[in-house]
């Protein structure tokens, strides 16, 4: 049985201590082991523990009255309780951040493979480097030859690994982004945004979390700074911080798992938790933004990237390389290297294919499964002009360089290739590119 309070005015009727205020809360309270039913086949009772034997839920609607998507998906929080303890997460539906409550809908590929719901295959690097892999709602291959699973788990250890799903949003549930150009809105349709290839990092041994299970997300990890208060889209009369990017931590390690969101130095998106990105700002409240890659503005756009946007998702041509010299990297959970590098080099038909390697495994090392794979992706690209005249103005382009120890070089400086692409007029935006 769930409860809803849709709106909680002064008071919260409901117990005392850390469930006073909160947005829900597991079990219902009653006597303990209250005898719900007796019968010659054996007595029924409920618990008042939060365990197999209690039952129920709470949710409140503690941030205003209710909406539909946020009790689902508070609702969905709480049963999880019963699932996974007493753990949060900044992934999956253990997530407690504001916005809808959890961060996914569809659970994270953590949280299924924890509960064994989907088939998940282990990646043996000793013996083989290339692996398939479906989308994660299984509906669109339970037919193929060979039946491709839906979680690949690679491991460090016997009890550290990354969990990777790709989720191409085949079933409407299947949200992940709830930031961006949702805006917390989990039907909201978003195209390709939010599709593609999730990993997750946990230390962990039996049902419950041992701790924070952490996303790698592929816009990577950084050090944030301040930048004063602006109004976000769904208000005039409020304000709330500007967190951005600032600069790449000088050794990239695991995000901080002691602290879980408002963390701002080495952290993602998630865990910095900003609500604003670069870009366009919304012309009116209850508009959205537009990001800078279509924008030349350089405003705030209320991209609520704390919640997921489309930047987290590993996908080919964008970042597709998570290794010991990506940002974020493959490092195990003490922050050693572990000599593994997860390449997504295609889609076809719906399936990811991956390669996965392992420096000391299947006749590689460090340089042979370099020159085997891309370099990871640049950080921070950003586009600026500069003016070197009146009538003269050059597009500057800056990034920070990657870390791969096999680029070639000039003396000392790595180098880069860079395509431009023209057209012999203004009437038709160019395609393809010029070499140089
Ligand atoms: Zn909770």
């Amino acid at each position: 049985m769930g409860i809803f309070v849709r709106h909680l005015f002064s008071n919260d009727f409901i117990g005392s201590g850390p469930e006073l205020g909160a947005a829900g809360f597991v079990p219902l309270h009653g006597p303990n082991d209250y005898l719900m039913y007796a019968g010659a086949g054996g007595n029924v009772r409920m618990g008042a523990d939060r365990n197999k034997y209690g039952s129920g839920f709470f949710v409140k609607g503690n941030l205003g009255p209710l909406g539909y998507n946020r009790s689902l998906c508070i609702a969905i929080h709480e049963y999880g309780h019963y699932l996974f303890g007493n753990n949060h997460s900044t992934s999956g539906i253990m997530t407690s951040n504001g916005g809808l409550s959890i961060n996914d809908m569809f659970m994270s590929g953590y949280e299924k493979y924890k509960l064994g719901l989907l088939d998940t295959l282990t990646a043996d690097y000793s013996t083989t480097n290339s692996f398939s892999m479906r989308d994660i709602s299984g509906r669109n291959g339970s037919s193929q030859t060979p039946d491709f699973p839906q979680i690949l788990k690679v491991p460090i250890t016997s009890t550290d690994f990354f969990i990777i799903e790709s989720r191409r949003k085949i079933s409407d549930w299947d949200v992940y982004m709830l930031g961006d150009t949702s805006r917390n809105d989990p039907f909201h349709l978003t195209g390709d945004y939010g599709k593609g290839l999730y990993i997750f990092h946990s230390n962990s041994i039996g049902i419950l979390y041992a701790g924070n299970v952490d996303i790698e997300c592929a816009d990577g990890l950084w050090s944030w700074g301040d930048f004063g208060y602006e109004n976000p889209d769904w208000t005039n009369a409020d304000t709330v911080p500007v967190k951005l990017r600032t600069s790449l931590p000088s050794i990239v390690n695991n995000d901080a798992a002691s602290v879980f969101f408002n963390n701002y130095s080495n952290a993602d998106g998630i865990s910095a938790g900003p609500w604003f990105s670069i870009g366009k700002k919304h012309v009116s409240v209850g508009q959205t933004g537009t990001d800078r890659i279509y924008t030349n503005l350089s405003e705030y756009w209320t991209s609520r990237e704390r919640f997921g946007d489309r930047w987290d998702a590993w996908n080919v041509g964008y970042n597709e390389i998570f290794s010991p010299y990506s940002n974020p990297n493959t490092k195990d959970v003490n922050n050693d290297t572990t000599g593994i590098y997860i390449y997504y080099h295609n889609l076809a038909n719906g399936i990811a294919q991956l390669k996965v390697y392992r420096a000391g495994f299947n006749g590689y090392n460090d340089s042979s499964i370099l020159a085997s794979t891309p370099p990871s992706r640049p950080m921070g690209l950003t586009l600026d002009y500069y003016v070197e005249t009146e009538n003269i103005t050059h597009p500057m382009i800056t990034w920070n360089h990657n870390k791969e120890p096999d680029m070639l070089r000039a003396d000392t400086r790595k180098k880069y290739r860079i395509w431009r692409a023209t057209y012999t007029n203004m009437n038709y935006v160019p395609v393809g590119y010029l070499s140089n």
